[in-house]
């Protein structure tokens, strides 16, 4: 690998001070950044089929060039180029690499405590340490990986900075998972999403998960408390039961973001309230909004706000607000928000069974596709990076049995991953 080469060779000039000067920099440079292949040998992948997610066409025979960890060129009846490797995916359909944007991988909760209101997180704070938070995430993105997750936002609950921990040694190459865009602790009103607790605990215990806003100066440093701490993106609990936070504070926050390149994800379950507060404020999603009306989605689509549905299966209210989104041609980013120990299931199965919600609620297959690959692609990185199949975008692929877009449930068995032209599965 590149920063083994680059110890030798430190080695070997350890006496031309000057060059060493320089390769020391390089490594310095590369720290936290991918380690990467940087041959500069291109990869012809060739299936039976693309689906354009973006027109909902499938292309058949693609080959893809693929240099560099990106999708150099696209076409049909490319040439193959001299000492190129090959990977034949003749009998499979390929497609964007599936995109989580809600997902709490450093974070597990039990069935059986769910019996005491709040004995979940209450143990999962005082239990885990950092370190067990950061490792628990090691085993759930490798999960997600190996079911097709290329990308994954993960929204806290991961203790002070686990998910950065965990983002970093992806990003090093000293394990394996998807690339993380994550946040650090969620603003939040005082308490977080904890219920009552006796007084002598409770700043001990929630400031471990949650930063409380009580003023505007708050909102402001606790914003670039987690810039400094290494998030990519800020978490906010709009509301803890009748706790709100208010509209300055709620401004000040994305403000404060924004100025540093930051996007918002507000959490805010039911009602319009909390998400329309939010959606003024200018956040760039709204987390769950299970029952959000006709009116504050027209608003979103305005905007370009983004909804992350994470929703039970078989609720009629949720269908309900979905359609109203869809109608509203609100854009869907897929959220899997699972967290659940289950020994029979990895968390990237869970996760693919969970579109089956958005198709119970009337979203056709090409919609829920959308809602899987390039809605949240944007979201978490901007245009033109994740979530196509295009030139220049990262060579973020999955490849499936059957066409996504006559059986969406083949998403639920990925049998080739590709993240950043580097096979996975
Ligand atoms: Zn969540």
């Amino acid at each position: 690998m590149v920063a083994k080469i680059l110890n030798h060779s430190i080695f070997k000039n350890v006496v031309n001070f000057k060059a060493g000067l320089i390769l020391l920099l390089t490594v310095t440079l590369s720290y936290g950044q991918s380690v990467k292949d940087n041959t500069n040998v291109v990869t012809v992948l060739m299936a039976k089929a693309l689906i354009d997610v973006q027109n909902g066409k499938t292309v058949v025979n693609p080959v893809l060039y693929i240099r560099n960890g990106k999708i150099e060129k696209i076409g049909t009846g490319l040439p193959i180029p001299d000492g190129a490797k090959i990977i034949n995916l003749s009998d499979k359909y390929i497609l964007p690499g599936l995109i989580d944007a809600h997902t709490h991988l450093c974070h597990e909760y039990y069935g059986e405590l769910e019996r005491v209101s709040g004995a979940n997180i209450i143990i999962e704070t005082v239990k885990l340490t950092e370190g067990d938070r950061a490792l628990l995430g090691a085993k759930y993105a490798r999960e997600m990986l190996m079911s097709g997750y290329t990308s994954v936002r993960d929204l806290g609950n991961s203790g002070m900075n686990s998910a950065v921990a965990l983002r970093d040694a992806i990003n090093k190459g000293w394990i394996i998972g998807p690339r993380l865009f994550v946040t650090t602790r969620a603003l939040s009103p005082i308490g977080g999403q904890f219920s009552k607790m006796t007084p002598e605990v409770q700043n001990v215990i929630i400031s471990k998960e949650y930063i409380e806003i009580n003023s505007i100066d708050d909102a402001r440093k606790a914003v670039r408390q987690a810039i400094y701490d290494g998030a990519d993106c800020i978490k906010i609990i709009v509301n803890n039961g009748r706790l709100v936070l208010s509209e300055e504070e709620l401004t000040a926050i994305v403000d404060e973001a924004k100025r540093a390149g930051l996007k918002v994800a507000a959490h805010a379950t039911n009602g319009d309230g909390p998400s329309l507060l939010a959606i003024k404020a200018g956040v760039s999603s709204i987390e769950h909004g299970y029952t959000l009306s006709s009116e504050v989605l027209q608003l979103m689509a305005e905007k370009n706000i983004y909804l992350v549905p994470t929703d039970a299966q078989g609720v009629e209210r949720y269908q309900k607000r979905i359609q109203r989104a869809v109608a509203a041609k609100v854009k869907i980013a897929f959220g899997s928000d699972l967290y659940y120990y289950n020994a029979s299931i990895t968390r990237g199965q869970m996760a693919a069974s969970s579109y089956g919600t958005y198709k119970e609620a009337g979203m056709t297959n090409l919609q829920i596709l959308q809602s899987a690959t390039m809605h949240p692609g944007d979201l978490l990185a901007g245009e033109g990076k994740i979530g196509l199949l295009l030139n220049g975008y990262f060579a973020d692929i999955i490849a499936v049995e059957e066409n996504p877009l006559d059986n969406i449930r083949t998403l639920e068995k990925v049998v080739f991953v590709m993240k950043e032209g580097e096979i996975i599965k």
